[in-house]
């Protein structure tokens, strides 16, 4: 009766997901969070109208197939149905990937530091985790990645823009890359901020690896969108992968609000675009006025800006928050910052300006 109920081994090796903290509300202090790299704009009033209908229904499953949003994203991005695979966001589809290729002790190769819930989809599958450090750009070091292949390695991620460092991987070295990749492995080109990128090295990755059956792009409804909250991404592959992915996913996980949702962003691009446009300007605003108060910082795509702090980082994770930013602090290594609404904006550029001064002196 005293025993304890049996739990894998492998749990032990799965970090916690640190979400970012929500604002601390202070009095006479507007606070922002610019922690999670979420759309700071609220949703469209067409979208919300959309959501309010589909919620009518929330007695019922929604379509297991996720039928509507799937043609919907087959025409938009003028591939076949059957290449397409949905989930809830990226994460799920990640979990999905994993889940269809990976058994214990199989490797996954990925850029270390990147998006924090690799370790944690890798771990939860009982797979290893092989982290390739990133260069001294900040950039994947696509060269050690290739090296770092094995007999166990089943899968390799690329994450670009790269969160939480910004920079991108260009066409010509993925392309470098691919050709050295055995075609029995998984490469999953993670698109989550692909909306952001303005630098035309950045690979056109749809287009360019139509051809490349080991191949999976990955992209996601909650950036540029603006729907983080209802959990809905999907994956692009080649046909077998896509429909692994499909017998992988959580039976009836994408609710019919986030497919509603989703179907009415699409057709909602073009007002989504100017928003993007929008923080896009801000991006480079903020990486200006940084660049003149002397940071060096690796060249960003996303919607977010990577201060390399070092030692520093949780000093100037106090000091934000003091000010009333919450920024993504990763102790040691630096602090990922959001590109948010044109005050929490400014507001960055003024702590970041106390700090070098404060340091300076
Ligand atoms: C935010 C993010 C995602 C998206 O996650 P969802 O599950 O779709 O919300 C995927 N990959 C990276 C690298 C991200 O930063």
């Amino acid at each position: 009766m005293s025993q304890t109920v049996h739990l894998r081994e492998a749990l032990a090796a799965v970090p916690a997901y640190k979400p970012g903290k929500p604002a601390v509300v202070r009095e006479g202090l507007t606070t922002y969070k610019i922690s999670s790299n979420e759309n700071p704009y609220p949703p469209l009033p067409g979208v919300l109208k959309v959501v309010a209908d589909a919620a009518r229904e929330m007695n019922r499953y929604p379509d297991l197939a996720v039928t509507a949003l799937t043609e919907a994203l087959a025409e938009r991005l003028g591939m076949p149905r059957e290449r397409i695979a949905t989930g809830t966001g990226s994460v799920g589809l990640l979990g999905q990937i994993i889940a269809a290729t990976c058994d214990p002790g199989d490797e996954v190769i990925y850029s270390w530091r990147s998006f924090e819930a690799y370790p944690i989809v890798v771990a939860i599958a009982g797979a290893v985790s092989v982290q390739v450090p990133l260069d001294v750009n900040a950039r994947h070091d696509l060269v050690a990645m290739a090296a770092a292949i094995t007999p166990r390695t089943r899968v390799i991620l690329v994450c670009t823009p790269n969160n939480p460092t910004g920079p991108v991987v260009h066409q010509s070295e993925l392309d470098a890359f691919l050709d050295t990749v055995p075609g029995d492995i998984l490469v999953v080109i993670d698109e989550a901020y692909l909306e952001f990128v303005t630098d035309d090295r950045a690979p056109d990755s749809l287009a360019a690896y139509a051809g490349r059956p080991n191949v999976v792009v990955l992209r996601t409804f909650s950036k540029a969108y603006g729907l983080a909250g209802l959990r809905v991404g999907y994956a692009v592959a080649h046909e077998p992968v896509a429909q692994a992915l499909r017998k992988t996913a959580v039976p009836f996980g994408v609710s019919t609000i986030a497919q509603a949702a989703a179907i009415a962003s699409l057709a909602a691009f073009d007002e989504l675009q100017e928003r993007v446009d929008a923080l896009v300007a801000e991006r480079v605003r903020v990486v200006g006025g940084l660049c003149r108060q002397g940071w060096h910082l690796p060249e960003t795509q996303a919607n977010f800006v990577w201060l390399p702090l070092g030692a520093d980082t949780l000093a100037f994770a106090a000091a934000a928050d003091e000010a009333g930013l919450v920024v993504r602090a990763f102790p040691g290594e630096g602090a990922r910052c959001t590109i948010a609404e044109a005050e929490a904006n400014d507001l960055l550029l003024h702590v970041a300006r106390d700090f070098v001064v404060a340091r300076t002196f």
